[in-house]
């Protein structure tokens, strides 16, 4: 794609425009180093700008007043856009973020389709209900949307994690104000001028790319936003939280993980062995839910440990855009050199690198680490503690299902875990007693539109996905009386 058919300014009020003094910022191809457009950088202005928009757009009939099936038809032909687009999504996917154009294009494409059909199934599906209340009078609820949803996405699945957002905002009857992580602010840009293209009223999609601590805060901070929707780190989270409490705000968080899969000594090793390979190599490790400490039960811990260093090993790194790569780019100079400072933290607390471990190039560019695998780590290590974001895998040796347990517990996080066994009692058992938001028996990384996610913990609250957590966050309830004898 040529540099000049790359949208890259601010999307406010289904127009483009520069931000305030023409401010830019680049965004950058990880697996090449190239600059690949100067993005505007949305101000605080332009934060009000697009509020504005949005709320405007609450105000229109056209938006407001339009019929709930109408409103179903639109998110449907928008998923038909994005189906017809998905080629050009990928590839800009996979240039801003480094991911394999077999993610882009196989995995993360068909589930923003998927997302925008299933929330387009809820718009016309929105009631209150009738309430049997004392005296005379009828009680009914009117589900109403909550005005304009700021939604704030992080750049490890940018057009994925914005159409969680994105679709049931919209379906709901919201008007929203999307502000992408700097990174990878391409493919939000895009969606924006796709919604517009198949008819949604201007101002319902704004887009304002740009930093966290100028735009995002700004957002955060707007009084004329309603609800804030963030998916990004735990420390952002906070921070969050914190200004949006000035404003009163709906806050959902969508924070990170330290996400355990459980090996016991009954699992079908090789299946085992494949899912916690997935579990933390997929995507780069850049996952929310990777599974980034593997614990393997004690009777068969050498020869998980030789079958996994195997299996990294073949998992090797290549250019994102070839259809056989599996592990692409880091996404940032800035995130390798994240990546690389925990590798070398493992190795000084005693943790045993038995694969990976290095930075290196491909074609004599970019930003890439190796499949990494540690074994020998203790629960107490920063490696086994704290988020990597990265192709890093902790094995962590346990005893027991007891000790299983209470490891994977042992964490300020909650997002996901897995577990791996073939004692059926066992699985459940362990399904009840991890604290995650989400438990995968004998698989991992699974996702479906209809299946809520989020996290326990520090790993934040509210859910994204699912029409039940949609209707809790996108929209609110009104209670009205009517007297009966009067
Ligand atoms: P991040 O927290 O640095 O940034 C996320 C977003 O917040 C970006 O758009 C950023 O610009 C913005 N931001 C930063 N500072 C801000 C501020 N002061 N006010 C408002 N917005 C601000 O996260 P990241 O590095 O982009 O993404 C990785 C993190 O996201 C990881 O911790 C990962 O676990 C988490 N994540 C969670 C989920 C989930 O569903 N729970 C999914 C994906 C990623």
């Amino acid at each position: 794609m040529q540099e000049q058919d790359i949208r890259n300014r601010l999307w406010i009020g289904n127009a483009w425009s520069d931000a305030e003094k023409g401010a830019t910022f680049p965004t950058i191809n990880p697996a090449t180093g190239e600059t690949i457009t100067d993005v505007a950088s949305a101000q605080a202005t332009d934060v009000d700008r697009a509020v504005e928009a949005a709320r405007a757009a609450m105000r229109n009939d056209a938006w407001r007043d339009m019929n709930p099936h109408a409103r179903s038809r639109l998110l449907w032909k928008l998923a038909d856009a994005i189906e017809a687009s998905a080629d050009e999504l990928a590839a800009l996917e996979t240039a801003d973020n480094g991911k394999p154009y077999f993610e882009s294009r196989k995995v993360d494409l068909p589930s923003v389709v998927e997302n925008f059909r299933y929330f387009a199934g809820l718009a016309d599906k929105i009631q209150g209900g009738t309430i049997p209340v004392a005296g005379p009078f009828f009680n009914y609820t009117l589900r109403e949307p909550v005005g304009v949803v700021g939604c704030i996405t992080p750049w490890n699945f940018p057009l994925s994690l914005a159409a969680w957002k994105i679709a049931p905002a919209l379906a709901c009857g919201n008007a929203v104000v999307h502000k992408p992580a700097e990174q990878t602010p391409l493919t939000a840009i895009r969606l924006a001028e796709l919604a517009a293209e198949v008819g949604f009223p201007e101002g319902v999609l704004n887009v304002v790319p740009g930093f966290g601590e100028t735009a995002g805060s700004a957002l955060v901070r707007h009084p004329g936003v309603d609800a804030i929707a963030f998916t990004g780190s735990t420390d952002v989270g906070r921070i969050v939280m914190r200004e949006a409490a000035e404003t009163l705000k709906k806050v959902s968080l969508e924070l990170g993980g330290k996400s355990p899969n459980i090996v016991l000594a009954d699992a079908d090793l090789k299946s085992a062995v494949r899912g916690a390979a997935t579990g933390i190599f997929y995507g780069k490790g850049e996952v929310c839910a990777a599974g980034s400490r593997v614990l393997v039960e004690r009777a068969i811990y050498d020869d998980f440990v030789d079958a996994f260093a195997d299996r990294a090993a073949k998992a090797t790194v290549g250019d994102p855009m070839d259809s056989n790569t599996r592990l692409g780019a880091i996404v940032s100079e800035e995130q390798v050199e994240r990546v690389m400072s925990y590798v070398q933290s493992g190795k000084e607390q005693g943790a045993r690198l038995v694969m990976g471990g290095e930075r290196t190039t491909v074609n004599g560019k970019g930003n890439f680490v190796t499949a990494t695998v540690f074994a020998d780590v203790e629960s107490e290590m920063t490696i086994a503690q704290e988020e990597i974001f990265g192709p890093v895998a902790a094995v962590i040796p346990v005893e027991d299902l007891d000790h299983a347990i209470a490891t994977a517990n042992r964490t300020i996080y909650g997002l996901a875990a897995g577990v791996w066994t073939r004692d059926i009692g066992k699985a459940h058992r362990i399904a009840r007693e991890l604290q995650a938001g989400t438990v995968w028996v004998n698989t991992y990384n699974q996702y479906d539109s209809a299946s809520p996610f989020g996290g326990y913990k520090q790993s934040g609250f509210g859910r994204d996905l699912g029409y039940e957590a949609a209707l809790e966050k996108y929209t609110q309830v009104k209670s009205v009386w009517v007297a009966l004898d009067r």
